[in-house]
């Protein structure tokens, strides 16, 4: 791995324009679960029955109950790790462009990253489904479930459910930042949910070098990244920042 994070240095070093792509991974030493894998959110709920929109739109209390309330509580409650602040360096030493996340807990934001792009949204806000009124979190009475908007409509998510469009905006920026970079960091995503896995395919396609942080292989480890460092976001981010420190004094 010593010889991983080195060549990742140099890389980083040589770099023009990076961008981050990251996954539930990435938020797991924050607490948070993953949806796949062990310890995963779909080995106690059925993704079709609490993540889907028809599931939301049939009944939006029994959703609010389990999936939202479990992930709200959890997310409302989790600090950003080594992973997420590791990115944070990097795009404060002006080493870093954008992050395309695909998580909706907010973390990036909270350890400092400006340039955020929330590829499935956001659980850190709701948003009314009759008027579209968006509230903060904390605005949220959850004394009554599903809880209400002002309106009397019922409150979601800001985050995008199976079976739904990908914002536009997030989708063309990401789609954008993709193809203009010529370094992508791929951290802690199964790269297994599209269209948020083509990321890296529009990166490789316009020439740039793809790395991958991970502690398992993933779909695009064989055929798209440049290689793989086996290992947790946080103790990885943090061993490439050293590096990078020891490598040139100004970052
Ligand atoms: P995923 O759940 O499919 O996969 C998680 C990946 O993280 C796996 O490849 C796993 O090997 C890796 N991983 C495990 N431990 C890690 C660590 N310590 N450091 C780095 N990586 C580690 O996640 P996904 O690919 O992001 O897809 C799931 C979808 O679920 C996303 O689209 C996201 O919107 C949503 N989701 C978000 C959150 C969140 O906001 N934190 C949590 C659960 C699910
Ligand atoms: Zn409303």
């Amino acid at each position: 791995m010593n010889e991983l994070i080195k060549r990742a240095a140099k890389d980083l070093a040589a770099a023009g324009n990076v961008v981050a792509l990251t996954g539930a991974g990435i938020s797991i030493e924050s607490g948070i679960p993953p949806f796949r894998g062990k310890g995963g959110l779909w080995e106690r709920f059925d993704p079709m029955e609490y993540a889907h929109i028809d599931a939301l739109m049939r009944d939006p209390a029994k959703v609010w109950k389990v999936l939202v309330k479990e992930m709200k509580e959890i997310v409302d409650q989790a600090e950003p790790n080594d992973g997420h602040k590791g990115l944070a360096k990097l795009e404060a030493r002006d080493k870093l462009k954008t992050i395309i996340t695909q998580n909706v807990d907010g973390l990036h934001q909270a350890a400092g990253s400006t340039d955020v792009i929330e590829y499935h949204g956001t659980f850190a806000w709701q948003r009314c489904m009759d008027c579209g009124k968006k509230y903060e979190n904390r605005e949220v009475d959850l004394s009554e479930i599903p809880p209400r908007c002002n309106c009397g409509g019922i409150l979601r998510p800001d985050a995008v459910f199976f079976g739904e469009m990908i914002p536009q905006d997030a989708m063309w920026r990401s789609r954008q930042a993709a193809s203009d970079c010529d370094l992508m960091l791929v951290v802690g995503t199964s790269a297994v949910v599209q269209p948020a896995a083509l990321m890296p395919v529009y990166a490789k396609e316009s020439g740039a070098k793809v790395v991958e942080i991970n502690p398992e292989k993933t779909p695009l480890t064989r055929e798209i990244s440049d290689y793989l460092i086996m290992g947790a976001g946080g103790d990885v981010m943090n061993r490439i920042i050293l590096e990078l420190e020891l490598k040139t004094d100004n970052i």
